[in-house]
């Protein structure tokens, strides 16, 4: 094969590749040449810092060689095994899961990514339990396979309706900031707005009849939706909910585990202890594609005498396998949980001083390196800098402000997500931040 050259790199993206989540004539790719750390480089030598670790996966950073090592090595051994082979990786992850996951989940079912973690997890709640409906939130994302958009609530599944799996009803989360039912009321307890929701999921449980629901699927912490972190006493609240009516807990930590809030899991602050648990992107830190079920031995044992019928061909690939046993390996040699703890409260610090300097901030919020900023127009209606499943010239001028400044990061509606590699250091976050603090005087000039 010829080698491409720089020139050609685009064109040639662009004639031949169908790209996802876009409007094909409207796709603008960087041009991507390597990565290091916390900053990869276009084929110009343009440098970014990458304040979303690419698509909020590299936790670990950019390039680390004893990752890119470890993938070599299984693929020197063997690149390849099917899913009902014991493997040296296979044996290897498993214990490595079970002792950094709550207390209690001891089997894991290996997939290709977080979307089919959850299939995987619904199925599995829905033969449990012998119930098929699953109550999820409006505002989260669960993946875009059939039964994980259908589960998620944000819009992105409106394209894909009527034709999704049938069975999910949403409820509303717990989100202060906008809350539904405490427009009113901003100075209200905290316990107090905990137990509204609570009570608003459980009046939703008798209206859907407590014997026809399999699971509760939440992300523990959401996610693209803007960095909902749960109130004080809602996940053990939920839990509660779950074990009176017989109901499984399914946390989706795709974006919140490892690490990414300084614990292990983001389960972990809380002390709950899910029957199910999904995740993906940190496990290899986007090395190589694995996602994972974390479940109970009892659901597990369900299954004894049963088929549990699912699985892929590259369920529990060797390569993807290894590159996870090497990524939890570096993030307890390095000790990354503590460090994103750590350097958690500079993003705290430096989130709140960017509130004080411009109007355009209605609200940061951040648990250890899951930040977010919210955007509005004004402070006292809080409305938001854009629509509703939308975009503003406000916020399409910042986004562009940012890329040009070599600041990649991800928006969603009005809100900036700061989702940094953990092994940044206060000296790169606050690069990034120099370079929104400039960017934020675009927003500041929408606000009325
Ligand atoms: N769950 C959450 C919370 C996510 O953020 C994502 C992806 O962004 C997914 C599930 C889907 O993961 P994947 O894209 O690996 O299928």
């Amino acid at each position: 094969m010829s080698e491409l050259t720089d020139s050609e790199l685009v064109p040639l993206c662009l004639e031949h590749n169908f790209w996802t989540w876009a409007a094909q004539a409207q796709v603008e790719p960087i041009p991507i040449s390597h990565a290091k750390g916390v900053y990869f480089w276009d084929i110009h030598g343009k440098r970014y810092l990458d304040f979303n670790s690419m698509v909020m996966c590299v936790n670990i950073g950019h390039g680390d060689e004893r990752v890119i090592e470890a993938i070599v090595r299984q693929a020197r051994e063997l690149p390849f095994a099917g899913p009902h082979m014991a493997t040296r990786p296979r044996a290897r992850l498993g214990q490595l899961l079970a002792e950094i996951t709550p207390p209690g989940l001891t089997k894991f079912l290996y997939t290709l990514g977080g979307a089919d973690a959850n299939e995987n997890a619904i199925k599995l709640a829905r033969g449990y339990t012998g119930r098929w409906k699953i109550l999820a939130r409006y505002r989260s994302y669960h993946g875009a396979t059939y039964g994980a958009i259908a589960a998620t609530g944000d819009p992105r599944r409106l394209a894909w309706e009527p034709l999704t799996m049938p069975g999910v009803v949403h409820f509303l989360d717990p989100y202060r900031y906008r809350s539904t039912f405490h427009r009113t009321q901003p100075d209200l307890p905290e316990a107090e707005f905990t137990q509204d929701y609570l009570n608003h999921l459980e009046e939703i449980i008798h209206y859907e009849g407590p014997n026809t629901i399999a699971a509760i699927l939440i992300e523990t912490v959401t996610g693209t939706n803007g960095v909902i972190i749960p109130p004080q006493g809602y996940l053990q609240g939920v839990r509660a909910l779950c074990d009176r009516y017989g109901i499984l807990l399914i946390c989706d930590e795709v974006m919140s585990g490892f690490g990414r809030t300084g614990a292990w899991f983001a389960v972990d602050h809380y002390g709950v202890v899910p029957d199910l648990m999904t995740m993906a992107k940190g496990l290899t830190s986007g090395y190589a594609p694995l996602g994972a079920v974390a479940m109970k031995p009892e659901i597990a044992a369900f299954y004894n005498e049963r088929v549990y019928q699912g699985g892929l061909t590259y369920n529990g690939h060797p390569i993807s396998l290894a590159a996870a046993i090497a990524t939890i390996e570096v993030m307890k040699e390095d000790h990354l949980v503590e460090r994103a703890r750590a350097t958690g409260e500079v993003l705290a610090e430096m989130l709140a001083e960017l509130m004080d300097r411009h109007p355009s901030v209605g609200e940061v919020r951040s648990i250890g390196l899951f930040g977010a900023i919210e955007l509005v127009r004004n402070r006292r209606t809080r409305e938001p800098l854009a629509p509703y499943n939308g975009t503003s010239p406000e916020m399409t001028a910042l986004r562009r402000f940012l890329l040009e400044r070599g600041l990649f990061l991800y928006t969603h509606w009005n809100v900036i997500l700061i989702i940094p590699p953990l092994i940044i250091t206060p000296e790169q976050l606050a690069e990034g931040f120099a370079i929104l603090d400039e960017g934020l005087q675009i927003t500041d000039r929408g606000v009325t």
